[in-house]
């Protein structure tokens, strides 16, 4: 049955989600991503929940195909001894290979590059979307999962901005033959963390390039949070040639002066295992943090979805699992509903679901911040800084009702 069509702005994860569970729905849908050629792998590791498995499962990926399982959790000291652990299995996967498994699961004349989003118009018949090569798409609905600097919610509630955090994440993939046989035999086969003053390194194996699952052939992703204040921050985004690229620096244009010095403080702050996976991984990069919140993501037939609705800081690893869980919701509230009273209801149920997800992760990561603000946040920092803590609460969905108020 043909329900209407629908315009889905952002081809990363969140949209595909939308465009898998809508097409398989009856909807119409065409995903418009700004990128010209296939999106590249963002060298990211992303770490799984059942409720994403049981939406994978919805768009017909089975879960054997998804990543790689670990049994537990430990805390490694400085000098390199388990100072905790902590059992918890747990599949852990990258984005790329998410990417792979929900773009092949789309048919392909659905998906369409170089388009890049630039204005829209709606009326009561519908919505028109201008793009940056000057054509035009109409459809009934669009879904906006164009990001944390999303056009679309930019046009539509301007006065919601990212709020940056105070701490960076410093990320990479290395491969496990790079890896000595003692780091490799310490970390693999479990999700492990470091936790030196005011930061926290974690890490886990994925899947290797162009998604090799044997053994051999897989990677090990770390995540390394340290605090910055936005000097700091302008700072490490200087280039070797003196350019200062505020809204991001790409990885290859991080200064051969700000990685020797990442390694150098890796060598005297982490365990050696980890300070080893830093050295040996060719492209380190960082990502500044942001907590990011928006009061309605229904705008007439406009929905916003994934990061650009909602972010919150990685600590509950919930990113992807939240935009497959919008993806889920939008889409049955529009099998229930007509359209503005369904974007209506999938607005109410998903605001106060990001909500409750933004304020858990920033309780936990209030500890990295460069600056607390309050004490509240005091207690928070303290609440969630002993390894016991961490090794329970991160990476996991939140338990809602449990967390001292
Ligand atoms: C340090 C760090 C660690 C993380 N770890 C995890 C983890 O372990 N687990 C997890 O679940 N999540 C994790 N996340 C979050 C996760 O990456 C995102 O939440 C998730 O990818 C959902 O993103 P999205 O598809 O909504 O947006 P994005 O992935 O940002 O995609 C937006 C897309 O829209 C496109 N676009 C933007 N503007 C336009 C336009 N005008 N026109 C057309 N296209 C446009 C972009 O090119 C892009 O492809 C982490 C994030 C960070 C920063």
């Amino acid at each position: 049955m043909d329900k209407g069509r629908v315009a889905i702005i952002g081809g990363s994860l969140g949209g595909l989600f939308a465009a898998n569970l809508l097409h398989r729905a009856g909807w119409r849908v065409d995903v418009y991503e700004r990128v010209s050629e296939e999106l590249a792998e963002r060298g990211a590791g992303v770490v799984t929940h059942p409720e994403l498995f049981d939406i994978l499962a919805l768009i017909g990926i089975d879960d054997a195909r998804i990543g790689v399982e670990v049994a537990s959790r430990l805390t490694l000291s400085r000098e390199g001894e388990v100072v905790g652990e902590h059992p918890h299995p747990q599949v852990l996967t990258a984005w790329g290979r998410l990417y792979a498994l929900l773009r092949a699961a789309l048919p392909s004349e659905h998906y369409h590059n170089g388009k890049q989003m630039v204005g829209l118009v709606q009326d009561g018949e519908g919505v028109v979307v201008d793009f940056a090569d000057g054509s035009q798409a109409a459809a009934d609905l669009l879904v906006a999962a164009d990001g944390i600097r999303s056009t679309v919610r930019q046009l539509l509630a301007p006065e919601v901005q990212p709020q940056y955090a105070g701490y960076v994440a410093w990320r990479g993939l290395v491969d496990e033959s790079a890896l000595s046989p003692a780091t490799h035999g310490r970390l693999f086969g479990h999700f492990g963390f470091c936790l030196p003053p005011r930061e926290q390194m974690l890490g886990y194996p994925v899947a290797g390039a162009g998604n090799a699952m044997e053994a051999g052939s897989r990677r090990y992703n770390f995540v390394w949070y340290r605090p910055a204040d936005e000097a700091e921050v302008l700072r490490m985004s200087t280039d070797n040639a003196g350019r200062v690229h505020a809204k991001g620096i790409p990885p290859p244009l991080i200064s051969d002066a700000v990685l020797a010095e990442i390694r150098t403080v890796a060598g005297t702050s982490l365990s050696p295992q980890f300070a080893e996976v830093v050295a040996r991984t060719s492209q380190p990069f960082f990502q500044p943090i942001y907590d990011l919140e928006s009061p309605r993501l229904a705008f007439g037939r406009v929905a916003l979805l994934g990061d650009a609705a909602f972010v919150a800081r990685p600590h509950c690893g919930m990113g992807v699992t939240k935009a497959a869980g919008d993806a889920l919701a939008l889409a049955g509230w529009l099998d229930r509903l007509p359209s503005a009273a369904a974007l209506a209801a999938y607005s109410d149920e998903r605001v106060a679901y990001g909500s409750r997800i933004v304020a858990h992760a920033r309780h936990l990561g209030a500890y990295m911040q460069a600056q607390l603000a309050n004490e509240h946040e005091m207690r928070m920092a303290e609440l969630y800084r002993t390894p016991a803590a961490v090794m329970r609460e991160t990476a996991v969905p939140p338990r809602f009702g449990q967390e001292p108020g």
